[in-house]
C-alpha cells in the first residue's frame, strides 16, 4: 500500500470514528446541502450503514443542479439509506413555512436580498434557518461537512463543537481535510457530485446568492460575493468563539470577524484573471472574468452555461 494511500485510509478512519461518535449520541442528524464535502458524508454514512438521519433544505431558490443531484442520491443510495422516511427515500426534504415565506416576499420582494445585509439575513432565516431548526429538534448530534480551510469564517473549526445555542453537539467529520483530500475521496469512490463543480462553484447554496470563483479567490467568495468577508453565514453555523459556541480543540477567540479577507472586496480586477481552475476542482476548464457585466445576476446559475464570469461590486 502506497503511502498515500495509507494516509487517506487513516483520514477516512478518523472521520468515521467521528461519525460513529455522533451516532452513539443518539438521535444524531447529518444535515447536507448536497456540496462536494457533504457528498463525502453521505457516502460514509450509507457505506458504513451509519444510525443517522439524514436531511436537506430545499430553500424554493436552489438551482436545478442540485436538484438533479438530489435525484441521482435517491437512486444511488435510496437502497442503503432507505427507510428513513418510511418511503425508501434517502433523506428527507425539509421546505420553509409557506405563511412565512408569503410574509417575506410580500415585505422585501423575491430578490430583496440584494438590497441590505438584513434583507438577505431574513431571506436566510426563512429559508434556511427556521427549517434547519425544525430539522435539528430533538436531536443530540448534528454532523456537518464543514472544513475549515473553506473560508475566513471557519479556520477554527472543530472535529467537535457544542452547540450552545441548540444544545447539542455539532462533529465535523472533515475539519481537517483539504479540497483535494474531498475530491481524491470522490474519486476513489465513484460518488455522484453536483456538476457546478465543474463549472468553478466550489461552494454551491441558492442559485441568485452563488456564482463562480476565479483563481485565487476564497472557496466561498461566490457566496454573497456583494457582502464582507466576516457576514457571510447564513445562520445555519455559529461562528466558533461567538458566545454559546465552545470547541474542543481550537481557540474559541479565533473569532472570524477577524477575518481581512481581500476575496470578497466584490470588485475584481476581472482582466488579471484569466487562467485555470479552481484548486482540487473535479473540471479544469479556463475561467474568464467579464469586467463591467451586469452583477449580480450574471452570477448566478446563468453563469454556469458559459466559462465567463462577470463580478462587479453590488451598489
Ligand atoms: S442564500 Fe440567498 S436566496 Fe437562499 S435563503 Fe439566503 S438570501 Fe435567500
Amino acid at each position: 500500500m502506497s503511502a498515500s494511500t495509507t494516509t487517506a485510509t487513516a483520514r477516512t478512519d478518523a472521520a468515521l470514528n467521528l461519525l460513529r461518535e455522533a451516532a452513539a449520541l443518539a438521535p444524531a442528524v447529518f444535515s447536507t446541502s448536497f456540496g462536494a464535502e457533504d457528498m463525502v458524508v453521505l457516502d460514509l454514512i450509507a457505506r458504513h450503514r451509519l444510525p443517522i438521519g439524514i436531511f436537506t433544505l430545499d430553500t424554493g431558490r436552489l438551482p436545478e443542479e442540485t436538484h438533479a443531484l438530489m435525484q441521482q442520491v435517491r437512486e444511488r443510495y435510496g437502497t442503503a439509506l432507505g427507510g428513513r422516511d418510511g418511503a425508501g427515500a434517502a433523506f428527507d426534504t425539509l421546505f420553509p413555512d409557506a405563511r412565512a415565506l408569503q410574509d417575506l416576499v410580500a415585505r422585501n420582494g423575491s430578490n430583496g436580498f440584494y438590497a441590505s445585509i438584513e434583507q438577505r439575513k431574513a431571506c436566510c432565516a426563512v429559508r434556511k434557518v427556521e427549517p434547519l431548526e425544525r430539522g435539528l429538534r430533538g436531536r443530540r448530534a448534528w454532523v456537518t461537512g464543514l472544513r475549515a480551510q473553506q473560508s475566513a469564517t471557519r479556520a477554527a473549526l472543530a472535529p467537535r463543537q457544542i452547540d450552545g445555542a441548540r444544545g447539542l453537539t455539532k462533529f465535523n467529520p472533515l475539519h481537517d481535510w483539504s479540497e483535494a483530500d474531498v475530491w481524491d475521496y470522490l474519486r476513489a469512490h465513484a460518488v455522484p457530485y453536483n456538476v457546478l463543480h465543474d463549472r468553478h462553484y466550489p461552494s454551491i447554496g441558492c442559485a441568485p446568492c452563488t456564482r463562480a470563483i476565479a483563481v485565487g479567490e476564497d472557496l466561498r467568495a461566490g457566496r454573497w460575493w456583494w457582502e464582507n468577508a466576516d457576514t457571510k453565514e447564513c445562520g445555519l453555523h455559529p461562528v466558533a468563539g461567538r458566545p454559546g459556541n465552545t470547541t474542543d480543540g481550537a481557540s474559541a477567540g479565533a473569532s472570524a470577524s477577524a477575518s481581512t479577507d481581500a476575496s470578497v472586496d466584490a470588485s475584481v480586477d476581472a482582466s488579471a484573471r484569466t487562467s485555470a481552475a479552481a484548486a482540487g476542482s473535479a473540471g479544469a476548464a479556463t475561467v474568464r472574468a467579464a469586467a463591467g457585466s451586469a452583477a449580480p445576476a450574471a452570477g448566478g446559475i446563468a453563469a454556469a452555461a458559459a466559462p465567463v464570469i462577470a463580478i462587479r461590486e453590488i451598489p
